[in-house]
């Protein structure tokens, strides 16, 4: 069992791993402890900060480990991206943002965060057109250069290689999906976004949450794949619910909700995953944080109060 489709597992050695780091790569906190090994020699486990509540793994892959992983990953993907109908998560994100958003917008912008060559946000930007929104611009931040050329009225696409190069831009949405579990050392590009956001504006993020269920394979003697060097941690409901702590900015943002995330396959391309993925996130529904075996985790965070009652957020109890 895969926890990402298109990632697997590869052993890696001593010169492809960074000295080991007590701190937490999110928070730096001391306070961890071991929830299983990855692998051995040398032995790398998945370590519990019981601070801000991820999981990562206990050693880091280097830069170059890294980049030799991802050069082949999109080459089997003719969309390059790992969600297998781009519409239906455009229309999902469409539907979680629409409602928060200040009316009367002429221009929205949106960027969109490791994002490939960005199919699904234009999938999100054309709903905002034929929503009415006279314009949207979209800018993708991945390091895959070629971003998908569109020819849309009103719509303007542009992309970059990183965060750091986005100078004197505020944004409307910020999409952050399956990305930041990518990180090494994800507290700085978390906090970039955040600092991106218009006031009013809405950040997504989606990860990965499987450290439960990798547990209860264990347990059942059942083989289960982390997906280590493509994922290095696991960021689940405890993460997400106390982000706003971690990276003190309860103040000035506010939680519209935090629950199990969309699921990425579709019942034609994808069954037997499909069907377990809905029946692993349904339970969470009746039986709000007790059940931890979802999969996967999305957030959706604004800059700002809300200023209905509507708009009060919904989590998990
Ligand atoms: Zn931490």
């Amino acid at each position: 069992m895969n926890a990402a489709c298109f990632h697997k597992s590869k052993h890696l050695s001593e010169p492809d791993l960074c000295e080991e780091d007590i701190h937490c790569p999110i928070c730096q906190s001391t306070n961890r402890i071991n929830r299983t090994i990855l692998q051995e020699a040398p032995e790398i486990y998945l370590k519990q900060c019981l601070n801000c509540f991820a999981v990562s793994a206990s050693r880091l892959p280097t830069k170059k480990t890294l980049d030799l992983y991802y050069s082949s990953f999109y080459e089997s993907n003719d969309t390059k991206i790992t969600f297998d109908d781009p519409k239906r998560f455009g229309r999902h994100l469409f539907d979680q943002t629409r409602k928060y958003l200040t009316n009367g917008k002429k221009t929205l912008s949106i960027l969109y965060y490791g994002g490939g060559i960005g199919t699904i946000s234009i999938e999100l930007a054309k709903r905002y057109l034929d929503f009415g929104i006279p314009e949207v611009k979209v800018l993708i931040v991945d390091y895959e250069q070629s971003a998908l050329i569109d020819d849309i009225p009103n719509l303007v696409i542009n992309n970059c290689s990183a965060l750091s190069e986005v100078k004197d831009q505020k944004f409307d949405i910020i999409i952050a999906s399956a990305i930041i579990e990518h990180l090494p050392t994800p507290r700085t590009e978390i906090t970039c976004l955040f600092e991106l956001l218009n006031e009013h504006g809405l950040i997504y993020f989606r990860s990965p949450y499987v450290m439960p269920i990798i547990l209860l394979l264990k347990k059942l003697k059942i083989d289960s794949d982390f997906t280590y060097p493509g994922h290095i941690h696991d960021l689940g409901q405890k993460f997400w619910d106390n982000v706003l702590d971690t990276f003190d900015l309860k103040n000035g943002f506010n939680i519209l909700y935090s629950r199990p995330s969309i699921v990425e396959t579709t019942f034609s391309k994808h069954f037997r995953r499909t069907l377990i993925a809905y029946l692993c996130k349904t339970p969470w529904y009746v039986l709000g944080n007790r059940w931890r075996f979802v999969g996967g985790w999305e957030i959706l965070i604004q800059k700002g109060i809300p200023k209905t009652t509507e708009d009060t957020p919904e989590r998990g109890t």
